[in-house]
């Protein structure tokens, strides 16, 4: 095949394919949570001692003794062979954005040699998968290799069904055998903990007597693109990086606006009908979809849930976006930009903590009181991201993520906070010392009253902040579509769990001295005053905020992941994770080294590709149509007909430029000698990221000159138009 016969293939594929067959949708109530082995079957299926027992361990963390442990598992594999499981596999999730399964068999033969099926508490409780094919960072090499998988009550057990069968997934943590963290889901648990533990210091200093374990939840909206299989199939760099090295723009782009909230294409909707049958049978609540603002780019979000688990189904989520893609002939894109020039995809993580007692804290309340404890965690969440934004930052970081952030489609890569015009003002009269208790008087004496009658717009948007209030919850919208939602809340919740014990030791010290109201706000205008700079309610895109930000709020923008992770290796960062027991020193480095390693390896993934593609593939498309361009001019000249040479002339330069920055390219791949990690990421950052940019630049030129009938990649137009 040559040439764009293989884009005229795909074209006639796409166009005469037979539709995916649409399955009647099923009844909510038949299907919800079916494939979940939750409290509602353990209830159905254990004795009552026994279901005691596992609901304390999943809703109070309590150890489960080997008895239960036994009974558990025994039922669990009765439930699950009933619905056709063979194997069960141990599912985590190591530090990179993907799940890691270990899958064994159910079988066992006896003595007699007859098969039986067994599956013992000891089995469900832990396994042992081969630690060292799972990046560890120097934890490796202080200790031996073998990990340790252990069940996460706290997340159900569930039924995975693929094309060969149905298999038994167990949610666990991850860890050496030393015990540290090699995973996302242990500092997760770990977060959530030290938030808990502070939370509770803070709501009983301010007079709660009962107060229920407090929770961090999470609702993530997760956008993606469908590409027809066919095109991305044809092009290597969808299929090897999840974007496109190489395209021209498309006449036509998203400028009209005309794809966001548009009617979803039918192939769409029989898509998302099948992907939301399958996450509901999981029990993950998916709630809303629409088109998003590019086209072929859609979003799905699911009601949020504690974090934990909406961590686990955020994961099982893009397994399911994928897996349903290829059934319906598409490739999911979860990439963060697979096409230049055109909207790049997030993923808006809701955040909130609460409990069963005091409800939402970060909910404004209807009662003086509420809106004090509402404003003291509001406040430590003004302070966590003034105090930790580069590590915020840092957490978001991606090779991926760095072609959105900034791009004046996605939040700058300045961390500052949108609270609303009003409750701004709440905390800017709080800072100037006009807003105090009504019966002390203040300067103005606006009284509590006016926080009393505050008024949540969830309207009241600034779509341009990277982390905003919306009405009850902080939504951090940095977050790259592709990455686990569990490294952005360990930091939230750890940074909240810091600001929350500096605000228990100050309310401590104000409460001895005045009554609440005052020591609330004194609390809080100290904390404005040292962290109000932080937030910000104008247009995050301006290039006017760029600037004042850095030079007068003393803010910092962080361009790229080489130089946002070593916020890893900040001594403040240390403190903060070590003094709140979420990641020991070891552990914190080993992240850092993971994270700056998984960088480093996908910024040289793409400039290989960048090198055998423009070698192999586009060279040979340019010369060929060049060399027809020279002998219809010699037989033109033979035969007095003067032709203009132009577009000859500008193939040809073209040509010799691409393959010159090639050779750069080339060349600076070759360099090692790297005196540190930083150095090495600051070169991949520059040198490889602007020289594969050249490359494409000349290839991108000569896309639009070489008649069409001779290109050979999909073209923009193609891959993002024609479903
Ligand atoms: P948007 O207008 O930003 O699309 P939605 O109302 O669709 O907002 O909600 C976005 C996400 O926020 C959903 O996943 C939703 O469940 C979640 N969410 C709502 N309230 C909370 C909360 N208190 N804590 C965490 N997430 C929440
Ligand atoms: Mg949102």
């Amino acid at each position: 095949m040559s040439g764009n016969e293989s884009r005229q293939q795909a074209i006639h594929q796409i166009t005469n394919r037979t539709p995916t067959a649409v399955t009647q949708p099923e009844k909510l109530g038949d299907i919800w949570a079916d494939d979940v082995f939750n409290l509602a079957k353990m209830e159905w299926a254990l004795s009552k001692n026994a279901f005691k027992a596992i609901k304390k361990t999943v809703q109070g963390g309590t150890p489960l003794d080997a008895a239960t442990a036994d009974i558990v598992a025994s039922a669990m594999k009765e439930w699950a062979v009933s619905k056709g499981c063979k194997f069960f596999s141990h599912i985590f999730y190591p530090m990179t954005n993907i799940t890691a399964e270990k899958h064994d068999g159910f079988i066992i033969t006896n003595s007699d040699g007859n098969a039986i099926t067994e599956f013992t508490g000891s089995l469900l409780i832990k396994g042992e998968p081969d630690g060292s094919s799972f990046p560890n960072g120097s934890i490796r090499m202080t200790n031996a290799a073998r990990g340790y998988t252990a069940w996460d009550p706290s997340s159900p057990a569930y039924i995975m069904h693929t094309d060969n069968g149905a298999t038994l997934m167990i949610p666990c943590v991850f860890m050496s055998w030393t015990g540290e963290a090699l995973d996302k889901k242990i500092p997760l648990l770990r977060s959530n903990d030290a938030m808990n533990k502070a939370a509770q210091k803070v709501l009983s200093l301010m007079g709660e007597t009962e107060i229920a374990p407090l929770n961090s939840s999470c609702g993530a909206e997760q956008e993606y693109f469908l590409v027809d299989a066919n095109f991305a199939n044809s092009r290597p760099d969808l299929l090897l990086t999840g974007r496109t090295l190489f395209g021209a723009p498309s006449a036509k782009g998203q400028e009209f606006d005309d794809h966001y909230f548009g009617a979803i294409p039918a192939r769409v909707q029989v898509y998302m009908q099948d992907l939301e049958d399958q996450l509901y049978r999981l029990g993950i609540p998916a709630k809303t979809h629409h088109n998003e603002v590019a086209p072929g780019q859609f979003e799905i979000a699911p009601y949020f849930e504690a974090a934990n688990v909406a961590a686990d189904h955020q994961q099982m989520m893009m397994t399911l976006l994928k897996s349903t893609a290829k059934k319906h002939g598409f490739v999911c894109l979860l990439h963060e930009k697979p096409f230049a020039g055109i909207n790049g995809s997030g993923k808006h993580v809701n955040w909130s903590v609460g409990n069963a007692t005091q409800g939402n804290l970060l909910d404004p309340g209807h009662t003086p009181h509420d809106n004090l404890n509402f404003l003291l965690f509001c406040g430590a969440v003004i302070r966590g991201v003034h105090k930790f934004g580069p590590l915020l930052r840092a957490v978001i970081a991606s090779a991926a993520n760095d072609h959105r952030l900034g791009a004046n489609e996605a939040p700058p890569a300045i961390l500052s906070v949108y609270l609303g015009d009003q409750l701004e003002k709440v905390f800017q009269d709080i800072k100037e010392g006009k807003l105090t208790n009504s019966n002390s008087g203040g300067e103005m004496d606006l009284g509590l009253d006016q926080i009393l009658n505050f008024d949540r717009d969830p309207g009241d948007r600034n779509r341009t902040s990277p982390f905003a209030f919306t009405g009850n919850r902080f939504e951090f919208r940095a977050v790259g579509s592709s990455q686990s939602v569990s490294g952005p809340l360990v930091a939230m919740n750890t940074m909240l769990a810091d600001s929350l014990n500096w605000i228990a030791e100050k309310l401590e010290a104000e409460l001895k001295n005045n009554d609440q109201a005052d020591a609330v706000v004194n609390v809080l205008k100290e904390l404005m005053d040292e962290h109000g700079n932080v937030v910000f309610g104008g247009d995050g895109y301006s290039s006017d905020w760029h600037e004042m930000a850095v030079s007068e709020r003393g803010l910092k923008n962080i361009p790229t992941t080489a130089d946002a992770l070593p916020a890893f290796r900040e001594e403040s960062v240390k403190k903060l994770f070590e003094s709140t027991g979420v990641l020991s020193p070891v552990e914190l480095e080993s992240r850092f080294e993971v994270y700056a390693e998984q960088y480093v390896l996908s910024i040289e993934v793409e400039a290989k590709l960048v090198i055998d593609m423009a070698k192999t593939t586009i060279y040979p498309a340019a010369m060929s149509y060049l060399s027809g361009l020279a002998k219809t001019g010699k037989r033109m000249a033979k035969l007095d007909i003067d032709l203009d040479n132009s577009a000859a002339k500008t193939v040809a330069s073209e040509i010799n430029a691409m393959m010159a920055a090639v050779d750069k390219l080339s060349a600076a791949m070759e360099k090692h000698d790297f005196a540190s990690t930083e150095e090495h990421m600051q070169f991949c950052a520059n040198d490889l990221r602007s020289l594969m940019e050249e490359v494409r630049s000349h290839a991108d030129v000569l896309e639009t000159e070489v008649a069409d009938e001779l290109w050979p990649l999909p073209k923009y137009q193609e891959m993002l138009f024609i479903k």
